[in-house]
């Protein structure tokens, strides 16, 4: 049931994204980013949909950000939302500079295992969105229907690929990349590297307490559904990083 009430949602954010300049305008007159900046980690926060349209060149960084700037009294009022821009023009001046850390590991993996332990192809359950783990399946169902999801689902799903099912980051980029209506080869293959962490210090992980936080009642957060992630943070490095020292304090 809960399924069902999440495709039909996301069934409809297919049908209100629209190509082409008046749609990108109106897009960006929706803006808002004081109230960005207080919910832009929820599922259901204001977070602005813009990804397609700047890829795409429909829009430019400058064009949004000037128009954050203005959209507000105090400057320091849209300065997380220009804080999300400029991630990716980070993320695309890497390109730039290093365009072979685009498909090759910046580092070594911080996991405790070494590349070579990490399978190289999605296992067909995750392809197929039945990884029996409630709300993975969800958010493998969104990015199908929807060629969006928020970044905190990528997030979520970036990790489960590489930590919970130990599959090289490079596979999971593949498919976001063949899925995303905002596919950048930089914004995403680095934040995969991020996720992974042979572009940061620590892998990312989460648990469902994360998930429940910053989710709304559209995605299926009972334990029961999605035991692998019902874990402490604790126990989860233990399960996943066994090679590592258990963090201490
Ligand atoms: C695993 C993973 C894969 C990703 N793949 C892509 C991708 O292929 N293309 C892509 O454009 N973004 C990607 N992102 C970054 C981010 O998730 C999306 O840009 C954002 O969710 C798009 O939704 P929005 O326009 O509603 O964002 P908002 O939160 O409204 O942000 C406004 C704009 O700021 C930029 N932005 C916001 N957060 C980030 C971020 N963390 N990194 C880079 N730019 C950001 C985007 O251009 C976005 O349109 C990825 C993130 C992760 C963790």
């Amino acid at each position: 049931m809960t399924a069902l009430v999440g495709e039909a949602a996301a069934a409809d954010e297919t049908a209100s994204l629209k190509g082409g300049r008046m749609a990108a305008e109106k897009a960006l007159a929706a803006i808002d980013p004081i109230a960005y900046a207080a919910s832009r980690n929820h599922l259901d926060g204001a977070v602005t949909r813009l990804s397609p349209y700047l890829r795409h060149g429909i829009l430019s960084l400058d064009e949004v950000r000037n128009h954050a700037l203005a959209s507000v009294a105090d400057p320091r009022q849209a300065e997380k939302f220009i804080q999300e821009l400029a991630w990716r023009d980070y993320w695309q001046r890497i390109y730039l500079v290093h365009p072979d850390r685009i498909w090759n590991d910046v580092e070594s993996y911080k996991t405790g295992f070494e590349a070579s332990e990490y399978d190289s192809e999605l296992p067909a359950d995750a392809v197929d969105g039945r990884t029996g783990v409630a709300c993975i399946d969800q958010f493998i169902a969104m990015l199908y229907e929807t060629g969006y999801l928020h970044n905190h689902a990528r997030m979520y799903l970036a990790a489960y690929v590489v930590h919970w099912r130990r599959v090289r980051w490079q596979a999971g980029a593949v498919w976001f990349l063949e899925h995303l209506l905002d596919a950048d080869p930089a914004s995403n293959n680095l934040s995969w590297q991020w996720v992974a962490s042979t572009f940061s210090k620590k892998p990312y992980i989460f648990n469902l307490d994360n998930v429940a936080k910053y989710t709304g009642h559209d995605i299926n957060t009972r334990m029961a559904d999605n035991r692998v992630l019902a874990l402490s943070y604790e126990r989860l490095g233990e399960l996943l990083f066994p090679n590592l020292e258990p963090a201490h304090g």
